[in-house]
């Protein structure tokens, strides 16, 4: 029945049988049972989280102590931090997974994410505007799928084009060429009724670069959702905006990827370098012990940086970077290569049954 339902979902039918008003007594009778059904059937489906995507991160809850340990970076790129956090990773030795976002990557920002590519580090998807309420939806259904999608897929737009760029010059021509649409205009907006245009000059642009159709130099696999939400907070969002996200998500075909330990560094009430510090080291320890994804944001720098980097430095062994659909969907068989060789290499792993969902610090971000 609730793939019944979904499926209504995903044809648009759900708001408008939900909205019909019966003028005779026994079809009014009808449509109370059938909207007390599927209010029955919401409640059941905001606990279920219906249609989760299989083989994502959801929780930091049953960490296995094998498990690998993942550091990542959320809201990049940042032309006065990103620089310095290369810097320490690569002066210890250390690779990271940068979770990136579409609109904050332009013609003065793309040559990190070269950077971060050329020096070994993964790169992953943090949306295009980082909206944190962005499950909840916005006219049809059919219209929220588009503008998800374009969410997740202009973000691997823009990523492709940093990397195929030569230099600044090359990189403005690209940008202004497939987002002739958004140039100069509140870039950090979505048309989404412009996005297939910018889609298929993509697609142009790739394959006069010997792209097949489809085809990155880099695949964003993992996303993560500004806020952690729905995933931290579902009782806040409606559950069949829950299912529309979850059915966005696999459209993209990405993993959703949340957190085990935070740096807390964006909690704004810890404001002190020493404070800063203290947290830093207290993920790195608990990744430590558990194994697991380590959040940090770019804005993460100075002495609180270089702790975690240091406190990382005996872990090298178990630090994986998340460029594989499978870089935690089990703990590694084999240790992760070591972090100072050149290019990231996918670890093999087993098939084992994904996380489910757990409530999760709601000031983390
Ligand atoms: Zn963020």
């Amino acid at each position: 029945m609730k793939s019944l339902i979904f499926a209504a979902i995903k044809r648009g039918v759900y708001s408008q049988e939900m909205k019909t008003k019966s003028k005779t007594p026994i079809l009014g009778h009808l449509s109370l049972a059938l909207s007390l059904f599927l209010l029955v059937f919401a409640a059941q489906a905001k606990s279920k989280f219906c249609g989760m995507p299989a083989g994502g991160i959801y929780t930091r809850t049953a960490v296995p102590d094998d498990m690998p340990i993942a550091l990542t970076f959320d809201d990049g790129p940042m032309r006065a931090h990103t620089p310095r956090v290369l810097d320490a990773l690569a002066e210890h030795g250390i690779r990271a997974t940068f979770f990136v976002s579409g609109h904050k990557i332009h013609r003065r920002s793309w040559h990190l994410i070269a950077r971060m590519a050329k020096e070994g580090h993964a790169l992953a998807n943090h949306s295009w505007t980082h909206d944190t309420r962005m499950a909840i939806r916005q006219g049809t259904p059919e219209f929220h799928l588009q503008w998800l999608y374009a969410e997740i897929y202009l973000t691997q737009i823009k990523v492709d084009l940093a990397l195929i760029a030569q230099d600044d010059a090359d990189y403005t021509r690209l940008e202004r060429y497939v987002f002739r649409d958004f140039y100069g205009k509140q870039p950090r907006n979505i048309q989404v009724k412009k996005a297939p245009h910018i889609y298929k000059r993509h697609e142009e642009i790739m394959q006069e670069n010997g792209y097949a159709p489809g085809q990155h130099p880099v695949k964003l696999h993992w996303f993560r959702p500004p806020g952690g939400s729905p995933y931290l907070n579902p009782a806040k969002f409606p559950s069949a905006d829950n299912c529309l996200f979850n059915d966005a998500l696999a459209q993209a075909d990405v993993r959703v990827a949340l957190w085990h330990h935070s740096t807390r560094d964006s909690v704004p009430t810890i404001v002190s370098v020493e404070e800063k510090r203290h947290y830093a080291k207290l993920a790195a320890g608990a990744a430590q012990k558990h194994g697991g994804v380590i959040l940090a944001h770019d804005r993460l720098i100075g002495r609180p940086l270089i702790a975690l980097v240091k406190a990382l430095v005996p872990l090298r062994d178990r630090l994986i970077v998340m460029d594989a659909p499978d870089s935690f969907s089990a703990p590694a068989a084999d240790p992760a290569p070591p972090a100072t060789e050149a290019a990231p290499s996918p670890t093999p792993h087993t098939d084992t049954p994904p996380h489910t969902a757990h409530t999760r610090d709601k000031t983390q971000r």
